[in-house]
């Protein structure tokens, strides 16, 4: 069964390539892209919600610590401005005598003892160290003048002196705070308290917290890594970078600047960096980045900045979004595995639908061949009735004109059957009117002899008109012959004429069984051999006659041959048509031939005719054995 080839007709080949190209190509490079692409969108999605979350953490942290950093220093901004209510202080600053001098050292010594600073002296309004809770130390600031210190210089003129610097004496840094001492509306001096802040940077370093507290200079002054403290958080100008040097505030340090690799501002206070790795601590990365969130601490121009690692966030954030991909490309897969799925289905379908609509069309067809065949069986099956009637109509012609064609050669024959029948009755009338005489006399012998003549003589006229009645009888052609017994018959009915003519009759057949009736065959015989007597009629030579046969598969074919005159060309080609005749007057009727051919066809075999070249007429009489199988000759 064949599909209709529209139903598959698929896309020109030009535009099938088009599509196969793009899935095969271009698809899974829009995959691998679109799944980098969402991952790193997944990647930093997750990273800017960790930098909120981390940032408002780190708020917190940074809002805790600022307090803690403001509390501590707090704690001693009152401390200077207590001198003030000392009247030793106030008298050594009007009287410098060494009593009053060894008065205040050893008050201060113990002030400072109990309020755990690093050092409380006292200044006269020139910047001299006047007392000192360290005067008994090698390193004492006892007399020194520190009218450079900036702190003094804000005091001296009656301003709160705010001051982180490395001491020019110790070399040690220290958080100075100073202080205007009044005398009825008079500075008298200054007194100035220094503490030292690393309680705070080891409390930091002990809670693993990254931070530092830069002065209005910018100045890392406080810093949980040590590698930061004292480097400048924002470029320094050559100008600001002498001035600082100049007064000394902090010592000889070369305030490098604290270079990020990377700087981002988020927000307001907020700031992503990204330093190199100069941790001892050996990890994979060269670099590492701190969310920076700096505040201004109350009462200062200092700013603390809290460093919170973004590793841990960048490590989740990569996770996430290496999750983002991994499920996009499983996503993706599972679309072209469902798609791939939903167009075989959708094929399976069509192959489905067509198959179908190629068996609807069949079916159809079928069923208008059908309807056709079962009209053109009908017109058949009406073709065959009306030949079976035209058969049945000739048959039953062919019958009525074998029946004229014996009667025409009775009629033809009548002169001879009489003259055969004629001889044998006058001898009857001689040989009895003799053997009555015979018996008279009482010659009983040769009365007895004449009587068997006679009985012969009846015997032969017997014969004749038996052979007459057969071959005038109707008959079918179901039966079956004897070829032999069928010549001899004809032979006898003919005997009388072929005495006369003087004929040489050569004889070579076989006695086969032939499917054809007995009389019919019998009639063909007749026929032709008293043509071949008509036709060597009065001429010079002696007339021959051959009766010939040979098999020819399941047939046999029968040979009658005469060497008469032969038969021109003009009359050749109507010999087997009927009423076809060169015989003058009532002797021939043109049927002889006519009818022999038609029995022969009837038999299943035929009539035909041959023109020997030495001369003469053969005709051919060619019909089915019963038993196809060689016999030997008659
Ligand atoms: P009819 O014998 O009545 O003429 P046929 O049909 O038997 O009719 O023969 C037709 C004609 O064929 C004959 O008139 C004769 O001219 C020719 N014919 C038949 N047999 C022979 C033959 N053996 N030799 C020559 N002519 C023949």
């Amino acid at each position: 069964m064949k599909c209709d080839p529209i139903l598959y007709r698929g896309a020109p080949p030009s535009l099938a390539v088009k599509p196969r190209l793009l899935r095969h190509f271009l698809l899974p490079l829009l995959i691998i892209l679109l799944t980098i692409g969402l991952g790193y969108a997944g990647y930093r999605i997750s990273e800017h919600f960790g930098i909120r979350t981390l940032s408002e953490t780190g708020e917190r942290q940074l809002e805790l610590h600022a307090r803690t950093v403001e509390s501590e220093l707090g704690k001693y901004t009152y401390l200077p401005s207590l001198l003030e209510l000392e009247s030793s202080v106030s008298q050594l600053l009007a009287d410098p005598s060494a009593q009053n001098r060894v008065t205040v050292n050893q008050y201060l010594e113990g002030l400072n003892r109990r309020s755990r600073s690093r050092a409380i002296y006292v200044l006269d309004t020139t910047g001299r160290v006047m007392a000192t809770s360290n005067w008994r130390d090698t390193d004492s600031y006892l007399g020194e003048d520190l009218s450079f210190r900036a702190y003094f210089q804000d005091a001296v003129r009656g301003q709160p002196g705010r001051f982180y610097g490395i001491g020019s004496t110790s070399g040690e840094p220290g958080y100075y705070l100073a202080h205007g001492l009044e005398e009825q509306g008079k500075i008298i001096g200054v007194a100035v308290i220094k503490v030292r802040l690393e309680a705070l940077e080891e409390r930091w370093q002990r809670a693993r917290l990254e931070a530092y507290v830069s002065d209005e200079n910018g100045i890392i002054i406080l810093s949980s890594d040590p590698s930061r403290r004292l480097k400048s958080i924002r470029p320094l100008s050559a100008d600001t970078k002498e001035r600082l040097a100049r007064s000394l505030q902090y010592y000889w340090w070369p305030l490098n600047e604290l270079q990020p690799l990377e700087r981002e501002s988020l927000a307001e206070g907020v700031e992503k960096v990204t330093f190199a790795n100069n941790s001892e601590v050996v990890t994979d990365h060269q670099e590492v980045s701190y969310l920076a969130q700096t505040r201004r601490l109350n009462d200062t121009p200092w700013d603390i900045t809290l460093l919170t690692p973004l590793q841990d966030l960048r490590r989740e954030a990569a996770n996430q979004g290496m999750l983002v991909a991994v499920a996009f490309a499983l996503l993706a897969f599972l679309l072209i595995a469902w798609n791939e799925r939903r167009k075989v289905i959708a094929t399976r379908l069509a192959a489905r639908e067509a198959l179908q609509e190629a068996n609807n069309q069949l079916e159809r067809k079928i069923t208008e061949r059908t309807t056709h065949l079962r009209a053109s069986n009908e017109r058949l099956k009406g073709q065959i009735r009306e030949r079976r009637q035209a058969e049945d109509t000739l048959r039953r012609a062919q019958d009525e004109l074998v029946q004229a064609g014996k009667l025409a050669a009775i009629g033809q024959m009548s002169t001879s059957i009489a003259h055969e029948l004629n001889q044998p009755l006058a001898a009857l009338r001689t040989l009895s009117g003799n053997t009555v005489r015979f018996l008279e006399r009482g010659d009983l012998k040769v009365a007895a002899d004449n009587l068997g003549t006679i009985n012969n003589l009846v015997d032969r006229m017997g014969r004749i008109t038996a052979n007459l009645r057969s071959f005038a009888r109707r008959g079918d052609d179901h039966g079956q012959a004897s070829l032999g017994k069928a010549v001899d018959a004809a032979l006898q009915l003919l005997a009388n004429r072929m005495e006369e003519s003087g004929v040489q009759l050569h004889r070579d057949l076989n006695d086969e069984l032939l499917k054809i009736d007995q009389t019919r065959l019998e009639q063909i015989l007749v026929n032709l051999i008293g043509n071949a007597l008509d036709a060597m009629q009065g001429q010079p030579t002696p007339p021959q006659l051959w009766l010939t046969g040979e098999f020819s598969d399941d047939k046999y074919r029968l040979r009658v041959r005469d060497n008469g005159p032969g038969i021109d060309p003009e009359a050749r080609k109507h010999l087997f048509e009927p009423f076809f005749t060169t015989k003058p007057g009532e002797q021939g009727l043109g049927l002889g031939l006519t009818l022999s051919a038609s029995l022969a066809a009837a038999a299943g075999g035929n009539l035909s005719v041959e023109f020997p070249a030495i001369g003469g007429v053969a005709f051919v009489l060619l019909l089915p054995l019963v038993q196809p199988a060689k016999a030997e000759p008659i």
